[in-house]
This record gives C-alpha cells, structure tokens and sequence, in this order.
C-alpha cells in the first residue's frame, strides 16, 4: 500500500467507501464529518445497473442491498393516470436485482460502522478547516483544533467542497434551474407496481416514487422552475401544491407529505440544483478528490452517488499499485481514467437538467437527448469493464405494460 495515514473529509458514499476500503487493508483512517444531517442531498440515494459491479469489487453491495430496496426497473407514464409502460433492467450482478435504493441514512451507518470495525477513526461534528503541504506529508487543521500529518488527504467532501480550493480555485458550482422535492411517507400500503419504481413525466415536474423497507415511500419532484429557497416547514405544501393534478397511486402518496413530517428528522428536503466540474488533474502533491468534490452532479441520470464509488475504487487500485510508479504519477492515472467517463456523466446531467426546464418533462427533445446520453455512457468503459448501459430513462421501446 502507497500510503500509512489517510485523513478522508467527508462521510458521504465516497469518503464512506474509501474509509471501508483502507481501513480494512491495515491503514490508518482518520474520517472527518462535519454534519449530523446525511439528508442534504435527499433522504435516499439509487444505484442503477450500471454501477453494481464496482460497488461489488468494493465489497459493499450484499451488504447494501440486505439493508435497501432491490428492485427490477421503473414503471412510467406521462400524464396523471395514462397508461403506464414498464423498463426493467437486466442485472449485471448475478444474483442482485439491477435496481438498489437506500436511505442514506442507512448507507451512511452501513459505510462508517464497518470504517470503525476495522480500526478507522471517525469524528463526527468536526469540519476540515485548511491545509499545508509539506511535500512529504500534509498538515491539516480541524475545527476542533486539532493539527494533525497524513501521508495522503483525501477530499470527499461533496460539491461545495473546501479541499477542491488547494487543487482547483478557480472552479465554481454553476446553479441550475431546477429543484428538487423530496419526502419519506409512512406507506404501508403495497404500490401499483411491485417491483419497480414509478416516474411520471410532466410538462413542469417529473415526480416519482419508490418504495423503502419498514414501511415507507420516497416521494419525489423534479420542478421545472426557478424557485428561490424554500423554508423547510413550507416544503410539504409545496410538494402537495405541485402535485395537485396527480391521480390514482401518485395522488394518494402526494396527500401522506403532511406538514407533520416537517417537524420529523431527515424526512423532507428541498435543494436547488446545481454542478460542478473540474476538468484538470484531480490531485495536487498528496491530496486528491473523489465524488462530487470532483465533479458535483445532479440526479437527471441517476449516476452520481454511484460515479462517486466508481472513483474510490479507481483510486483505491492505484494506492494498492506496487508498480516503481511514483505515487504522484498514479493520482495522475486515477483522474486521467475517470475524466472520460465523469464528463460524459456529469455534463450530460447538468444538460438534460437545463434541457428538461427548458421543453419540459415531456418533450421528444428531451427523450432524444436522454436515449443519446445513454448510448454515450455506454460508449465508455467502467473500472469494471462493463460498457453496457440499460436505459431506464428514455428507451422504452420494448417495454411491457406495468
Ligand atoms: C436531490 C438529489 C438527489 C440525488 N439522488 C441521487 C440518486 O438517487 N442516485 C445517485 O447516484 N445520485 C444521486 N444524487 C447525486 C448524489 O447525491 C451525489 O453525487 C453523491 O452524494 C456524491 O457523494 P459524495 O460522497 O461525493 O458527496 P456527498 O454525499 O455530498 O458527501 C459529502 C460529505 O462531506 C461533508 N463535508 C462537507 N464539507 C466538509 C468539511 N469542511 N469538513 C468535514 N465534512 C465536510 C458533508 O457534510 C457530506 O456528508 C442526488 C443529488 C441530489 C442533489
């Protein structure tokens, strides 16, 4: 192993899985997390098809799939009770079906328990406030004070990123036109379509549902408008308010966002969206980002928290390269290897988010430019060797009736 001491900022799906990963090779992990809330970008993250393979190499997705929602695909219509047609995906895992939605809550626990199992320190409520480069180590301050040394710090500290200042200063988070809706319901009731999510397309909004384990339902909105921040307790209103002209399963789930869920921890959220890129080097000396410290990206494809493992796992395999490589010239080959494909990721989400406010939900523009995205991500090669990509977004060309 390149490296003996790793700080790692941020305890999302990335610096959650890099913690895993070095921790239980015998490295000593210091993760750093600044906030209790895990609901920031939603309370409940999906992996697609595409994405299971790397997650497995990185020994998490039994485990995950035995604590979220395994499922076959997304049922879809576009207008309120139209007819529904059904894209399942084939599983490229043996054994686990293609779809997995988590709270991220659970995720989160998952990641950090098995981090500290294997010896990984975890301080929780702590922010990581600046750096020094010391060339053979680097220096790091927290809030709590303290200054510690690490041979590696890895910034895993999401789209507003503070680590992304000593690699790409000149990078900014650019806002889009687009917002997202989220509610966890208290649902006991079994939905339309077992085994699958729904997604109805809209003129003004995609909304959405899928169902979580213990009895509840993520709600979800995509609103084609520009709106300013939304206070928390208006957030259940407002969705209920978008959601009026819902019929039959959708309009049932609209009336379970209460006010009440409000006043509930982690159970509704709003959040302007927004991207970020960095197009250079993802390292500078011995600090490197992964996720969307690297590139920030919006749920339109559904690839984000996936593309974040995907990079820890790039990583990982070159801080494990016993080749006379120098250490420098292998963060170098980790973020040459996944430029290609967060580009194609990430710009096209950003795109289709733009695209989808511009035409609304239901435009043929929108649907052509989906398909397309989905045969450019095809074209480029996962670190697991997989180039197939199953659309469950715009292809529903062979799909069945739901
Ligand atoms: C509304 C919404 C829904 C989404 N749904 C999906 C989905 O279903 N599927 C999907 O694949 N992607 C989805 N995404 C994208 C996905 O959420 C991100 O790509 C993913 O969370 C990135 O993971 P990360 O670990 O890089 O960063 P994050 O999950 O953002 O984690 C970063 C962590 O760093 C911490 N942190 C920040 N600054 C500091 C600091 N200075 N010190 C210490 N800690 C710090 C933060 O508190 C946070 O916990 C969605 C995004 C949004 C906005």
């Amino acid at each position: 192993m390149r490296v003996a001491k790793v700080a790692i900022v941020g305890a999302g799906p990335a610096g959650g899985s890099a913690a895993v990963w070095l921790a239980e090779r015998g490295v000593d992990v210091t993760l750093i997390e600044a906030s209790h809330n895990t609901s920031i970008n939603g309370q409940a993250v999906t992996f697609g098809p595409q994405m299971h393979r790397g997650i497995h190499e990185l020994g998490l997705l039994e485990e995950m799939v035995s604590r979220g929602n395994n499922f076959d695909g997304v049922a879809a219509d576009v207008e309120p009770g139209g007819e529904t047609r059904a894209a399942k995906s084939e599983p490229m895992v043996p054994g686990v079906r293609p779809m997995l939605t988590m709270r991220r809550q659970e995720l989160h626990e998952l990641l950090v328990e098995r981090a500290q199992r294997a010896g990984a320190r975890y301080l929780l409520g702590v922010s990581f406030e600046s750096l020094r480069d010391l060339g053979d180590a680097i220096e790091i301050t927290l809030s709590d004070g303290q200054v510690e040394r690490y041979d590696l710090l890895i910034g895993a500290d999401g789209i507003r990123s503070k680590v992304r200042g000593f690699i790409a200063p000149e990078v900014e988070v650019e806002p889009l036109p687009q917002g997202a809706y989220r509610a966890v319901v208290d649902d006991v009731t079994r939905d339309d379509h077992p085994g699958l999510s729904y997604m109805g397309s809209r003129d003004d909004y995609m909304c959405g549902y899928i169902e979580l384990y213990g009895g509840l339902t993520y709600v979800t909105i995509a609103y084609n408008h520009e709106e300013e921040r939304i206070a928390h307790a208006d957030v259940p209103r407002r969705m209920r308010e978008i959601l009026a002209p819902e019929l039959g399963e959708m309009a049932r789930l609209r009336d379970l966002v209460t006010d009440e869920l409000a006043d509930i921890p982690g159970r509704v959220s709003f959040r302007k969206m927004e991207t970020v890129m960095v197009d250079g080097p993802w390292h500078r000396g011995r600090v490197v980002l992964v996720g969307d410290a690297a590139h920030g990206t919006t749920p339109n494809l559904g690839l984000g928290a996936g593309s974040a493992m995907e990079d820890v796992l790039v990583l990982m395999r070159k801080l494990a390269d016993d080749s006379p490589k120098t250490l420098d010239r292998l963060l170098e080959d980790y973020s040459n290897e996944r430029l290609a494909r967060i580009l194609v990721v990430n710009r096209n989400s950003a795109r289709l988010c733009r695209l989808q406010c511009e035409h609304g939900s239901n435009s043929p523009v929108l649907l052509e430019e989906y398909a397309k995205a989905a045969a450019e991500f095809d074209a480029t090669v996962s670190p697991t060797g997989s180039s197939a990509y199953v659309d469950v977004f715009a292809d529903f060309r062979d799909s069945d009736a739901a």
